[in-house]
């Protein structure tokens, strides 16, 4: 039993008591014994009519009383004052909150479980042209009919972004869960961002087109002056010519990169057998190579614990691309007499494919700028050997493509890996 309950027992024993020698005194126990009671219950309804009227209108003054009456008032005071405070931070919070996604130069969308719109920002109506009085509850798919957006909104892949034109604007679009059946919906204009990509890229390859014209005519010069000059300028001759073929390679490799950029996104839903695909890199390694390395191609798709394992989805040839690459890079990197291995893995989440050599490897601190447009380590050796520092930079816009990573392990001296993962949850069954 609580304490002001027992106070308040102790209380009205004492007052029955006071009745009792009251009724004894003046011969009536009986009448004054149930006049008592009924004082004390109508103080009790007093009390209780005072605090029903307090509820219903909370003041910031408690009303007062005496007994386990002013225990009550004063413990509904206190819950009431927390209630108050903890109500203004949250007011507080949710005005900062609206302030903040207000001033926000994305678009934000609340949704709920069916794709209803719950709330938006400023942005967001701007963007998509949302009114709060019409739209609010509205199906978001009904106000966005695109059937792009209709599809990513069904399949409910919301990993990867999606990227849309919608009155002439680029958008790019990302959906987030962030509690049971509410999504977030945040969109932005990526327009100029893509224009000046565009123009880089075609830039690069308006220039790399220009330059074949003017390369082409001075390699028909050199081999007309090298069919009718004397001995003396025949070493330079060559020298000149070998230049040529160097800007050639370096302009075909930046044309290649610029036609991947522009191509349209990689359609998943065309299978490339693993073990065809990789019998071709190994078949032109080994031509390229002419027996100067031990290559071995170890792709037994049939062991492997998944039967998927056994296609990536994709294009043919840019796949075809980046094994060409790193299969070429071990050729040159790995002196002769070295290993190098092409081959198959797999476990729950990815499906990789490597190439391992023994050769020169790279140092530590080369590793993350490799993927870089011509970044060599050896820019020396890397020319000596014809290398352009553009194959690692297809190499990964293709895997990007296709969501692939790569990841490069080597130790100077004694070799490198490179290793695609083509994760399983991207790749169609
Ligand atoms: P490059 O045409 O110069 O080979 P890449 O983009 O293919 O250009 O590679 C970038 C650099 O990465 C190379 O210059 C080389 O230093 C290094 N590299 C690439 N592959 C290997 C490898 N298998 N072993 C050692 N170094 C490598």
């Amino acid at each position: 039993m609580t304490a002001p309950l027992q106070r308040e027992l102790v209380v009205l024993a004492a007052w029955l008591f006071v009745m009792l020698i009251l009724g004894a005194v003046f011969n009536s126990v009986t009448g004054f014994l149930l006049a008592g009671l009924l004082a004390y219950v109508a103080w009790n309804l007093y009390n209780l009519n005072k605090l029903s009227k307090w509820l219903a209108k909370p003041s910031k003054h408690s009303p007062e009383s005496i007994g386990v009456w002013d225990e009550v008032y004063y413990q509904l005071y206190n819950l009431y004052k927390r209630q108050r405070k903890a109500r203004r931070k949250l007011t507080d919070i949710l005005n900062r909150f609206q302030k903040s996604t207000q001033a926000l130069p994305y678009a934000a969308i609340i949704l709920n479980q069916y794709n209803e719109i719950e709330w938006f920002n400023p942005a967001a109506s701007q963007m998509f042209d949302l009114h709060k009085r019409i739209d609010i509850g509205q199906r978001i798919d009904n106000l966005i009919r695109l059937p792009e957006f209709t599809k990513y909104l069904q399949h409910k892949k919301f990993k990867q972004p999606l990227k849309f034109i919608l009155h002439k604007k680029k958008i790019i679009l990302n959906i987030t869960k962030y509690s049971e059946g509410q999504y977030l919906l945040s969109a932005r204009d990526i327009t100029a961002m893509s224009q000046v990509v565009n123009m880089r890229r075609d830039f690069i390859s308006n220039a790399s087109h220009e330059l074949r014209t003017p390369l082409t005519v001075m390699s028909g010069y050199v081999e007309f002056l090298s069919h009718n000059a004397g001995d003396n300028i025949k070493v330079p001759l060559e020298k000149i010519e070998e230049q040529i073929v160097r800007m050639n390679k370096i302009i075909s490799e930046l044309i290649e990169l610029a036609k991947i950029e522009s191509s349209a996104t990689i359609d998943s839903s065309v299978r490339v057998e693993i073990n065809a695909l990789l019998q071709d890199v190994y078949n032109e390694a080994l031509s390229l190579d002419n027996n100067e390395h031990r290559i071995v191609l170890d792709i037994d798709t049939d062991d492997l614990k998944h039967k998927d394992a056994r296609y990536l989805y994709g294009n043919y040839d840019e796949l075809r691309m980046v094994f060409s690459n790193l299969m070429t890079n071990a050729i040159r990197y790995t002196p002769p007499d070295g290993d190098i291995k092409l081959f198959v893995s797999e476990n729950d989440t990815v499906i990789s494919i490597a190439v391992q050599d023994s050769g020169v490897g790279i140092q530590y601190e080369h590793i993350p700028r490799l993927t870089e447009r011509f970044y060599r380590v050896d820019e020396g050796r890397s020319r000596e050997i014809g290398g352009t520092g553009l194959g690692l930079a297809i190499v990964k816009h293709v895997l990007d493509r296709h969501s692939a990573n790569l990841a490069i392990q080597s130790e100077y001296g004694k070799g490198s890996l490179f290793r695609c993962d083509f994760p399983r949850s991207k790749l169609e069954h």
